[in-house]
């Protein structure tokens, strides 16, 4: 049996894969198990933010799975607090919460904003916005929080308390807002969504309206947090600090993570017994995310992402058959004329290209420390495929 025919017949059929059995990775490059090598555009899904088995990273998980790989959260671990330390200092927050994944970093953002809603104003002050095409995760809050009429489907009845509004559409947004709204959540870019940046106008209205009726803004830069847009957060190139803001993805460099960060005023909103994870901080986990969170506040290391992000779209907008180019950052967006997303996937992979897709289009988050030298060959076998080439 093929691996893919063994993982088939016994793991649940809810991705679409690409036909490639990935064996192990160094850097931008990872190798099949035909030792077919990839240069990656894709990092996971933004995850491994700093390529394959980085030097350093590969140290510091290794160092601390050898000396305390787990314990509970009923106790207390030094790179617990140093990594907490360190992403508090680095993003201006007051305090996080650990747990897992995107979804439940967003689960716990949408508890805190009703929990201050609630301390504060009581009951009936409940209701989130968010916008239209977003997305926040797989749970069944997450999913009813995503803005997308796709995924709503099958699993009902949904949560309650979510309204949709336009992205760019301040008149949309004013509209959704009343007495028994608690926050706004927005994605500075939204990623699954096609990769889409919010106007500065809008992202600024967002502010205004929350600001004067203490109405929290949660920012869910899940996939645009950590240096993939070419700041630590994507909030800092709009002006803006959310109250709220969440992290995943890339913050570990491929470990599970998820953080909930938090302003002074909602710091402690959060308090004993209102929340918690059997697995949220893991020492395994916050020895990554802390190396991670060390490299790219680093000097030099965000304006090396966004000089490459600036020479990739340059590239990229060059190629004959590319409608646009979108997004922010290394969180880069293709627009094509022909060919579908999809297409291009399967052949870029087949030479040797993983890229990634969302929507119509090609997507592309490629590791932040990612070589000129891989951007180059990348970028090559993309322009090949686009352009139809056989070479
Ligand atoms: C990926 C993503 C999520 C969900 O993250 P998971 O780790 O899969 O739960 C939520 N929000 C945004 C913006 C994302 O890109």
């Amino acid at each position: 049996m093929t691996t893919q025919e063994k993982l088939s017949s016994s793991v649940m059929g809810t991705y679409g894969r690409f036909p490639v059995v990935l064996e192990q990775g160094k850097d931008g490059v990872c190798t099949d198990e035909n030792g077919k090598s990839y240069i990656d555009f894709g990092s996971g899904i933004g995850t491994s933010s700093l390529g394959y088995c980085n030097e350093t990273w590969t140290e510091a998980v290794c160092n601390q799975a050898r000396t305390l790989q787990h314990t509970s959260n009923l106790y207390y671990t030094k790179v617990q607090a140093d990594c907490a330390e360190a992403i508090c200092k680095a993003t201006g927050y007051s305090k996080l919460f650990y747990c897992n994944s995107g979804a439940e970093s967003n689960e716990c953002a949408i508890k805190l904003a009703r929990k201050y809603s609630f301390d504060k104003y009581g009951k009936g002050r409940h209701n989130i916005v968010t916008l239209v095409n977003s997305f926040h995760g797989r749970t069944m809050c997450t999913l009813s929080a995503t803005g997308q009429e796709v995924f709503h489907n099958y699993f009902f009845p949904f949560m309650e308390g979510f309204r949709y509004a336009e992205a760019n559409n301040t008149d949309d947004l004013r509209s959704k807002i009343d007495d028994t709204v608690c926050a706004v959540m927005i994605e500075y870019v939204q990623g699954e969504g096609g990769v889409n940046a919010l106007k500065q106008e809008f992202v600024d209205a967002v502010y205004d309206i929350c600001g004067k009726r203490d109405i929290l803004v949660i920012a869910d830069e899940v996939q645009t947090g950590i240096g993939r847009t070419g700041t630590l957060l994507a909030g800092e190139q709009f002006g803006h600090k959310a109250d709220i803001t969440t992290l995943a993805k890339g913050i570990a460099g491929g470990l599970p993570m998820g953080a909930c960060l938090a302003n002074e005023k909602c710091a402690n909103v959060l308090d004993k017994g209102s929340h918690g994870s059997t697995f949220g901080g893991n020492p395994v986990c916050c020895a990554a995310a802390k190396a991670v969170i060390e490299t790219v506040t680093a000097d030099g290391f965000l304006s090396e992402v966004r000089a490459k992000a600036e020479y990739m779209r340059k590239k990229l907008a060059e190629i004959k058959g590319v409608k646009s180019v979108s997004g922010l950052g290394l969180m880069i967006g293709i627009e094509l004329e022909e060919s579908t997303a999809f297409e291009t996937a399967n052949k870029a992979l087949e030479k040797g290209l993983l890229i990634l897709t969302a929507k119509n289009k090609v997507r592309l988050l490629p590791p932040l420390n990612i070589t000129y030298d891989d951007i180059d060959k990348g970028i090559e076998i993309l322009r090949s495929v686009i352009e139809g080439k056989e070479n």
